[in-house]
């Protein structure tokens, strides 16, 4: 029921800035014949829920493309070669250019750094989770993210594979840039991308599609007037306007507890509203059997 179907790859009006939402309908309304924006037109709010992938209107603010995001490497090396590889891979997006950098946090917290990514891993337990991304959001702006990858269940047999490794270093980088899913039954067949769910054999999923693309293109076309990214020489990005949003909260939070991680919004996401438009969006890639993920 969550399969993309190209045709119908629209952004849902409901989930949308204004602003965001009227660029994207009048580029959109190029592209549609006018036979399939009637229907559109009329199946707008409920298809479209499922139709794209983005994740809400989360997206990093910046005053150009492509944008520089850094992502922290805070993996051992048994990881360099998938983060690499998913950097590479997402890299391929027209709207893209990140940078593996010196990572800043302690993997084990991997606590966020204002502007970028960290990308961690370690045994962080029996928590039922492979893996989770979280996104700090200051109104429709993502202003620093984490991704970590739970060593706990990666040592074990199923999951100590480079597949795997690949699948869910691919996709947790991808919802740091705002994407969702494309699929999110384990039982589907595989779309051949990391943002769709899949068990047991993760091969076809290692990589993003061109649909993944597709979707970075809509949701990265219009340009900010603010960058709510910040590179780690200071001489872009700057944190003005949307950088601040979402940073210099002194809550010190255990991202690490699910319990803190707020109201949970369905099967795998969460949010936490810190207040004033500031909220972190958790979004979580259950191990087999936990979080109900395989049970449709
Ligand atoms: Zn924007
Ligand atoms: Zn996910």
């Amino acid at each position: 029921m969550f399969h993309c179907n190209r045709l119908l790859h629209f952004t849902n009006k409901a989930t949308i800035g204004t602003n965001d939402f009227q660029r994207i309908t009048m580029k959109k309304a190029s592209h549609i014949s006018l036979s399939l924006s009637v229907f559109v037109t009329a199946t707008f709010v409920t298809a479209d829920a499922y139709a794209t992938h983005s994740w809400a209107n989360y997206h990093w603010g910046r005053t150009t493309n492509p944008l520089p995001l850094e992502l922290g490497d805070n993996v051992a090396a048994n990881w360099d070669a998938n983060l690499t590889l998913a950097a590479s891979d997402w890299n391929i997006s027209d709207m893209l250019d990140t940078a593996v950098v010196a990572g800043k946090s302690n993997p084990r917290t991997c606590k966020p750094t204002s502007g970028r990514a960290e990308i961690c891993n370690a045994k962080y337990g029996n928590t039922g989770w492979l893996g989770i991304a979280q996104i700090w959001i200051s109104g429709d702006h993502i202003t620093q993210g984490v991704v970590k990858l739970n060593d706990t269940y990666f040592n074990t047999t199923k999951y100590n594979t480079n597949a795997w490794r690949n699948l869910v270093t691919c996709q947790e980088i991808g919802h740091i840039f705002g994407l969702g899913h494309q699929d999110e039954n384990f039982s589907n067949p595989p779309l051949g991308t990391c943002m769709d769910y899949t068990d047991p054999d993760p091969t076809p999923n290692q990589h993003p599609n061109q649909h993944d693309y597709d979707m970075l293109a809509e949701i990265y076309t219009h340009l900010d007037s603010v960058n709510s990214y910040i590179l780690s020489d200071g001489t872009d990005g700057g944190g003005k306007g949307g950088g601040k949003g979402g940073k210099g909260k002194p809550l010190d939070i255990d991202w690490n507890n699910p319990s803190e991680w707020g109201r949970r919004v369905s099967e795998h996401i969460y949010e936490r509203d810190l207040g004033n438009g500031n909220k972190v969006m958790t979004d979580v890639f259950w191990v087999e059997g936990r979080g109900n993920s395989h049970n449709r």
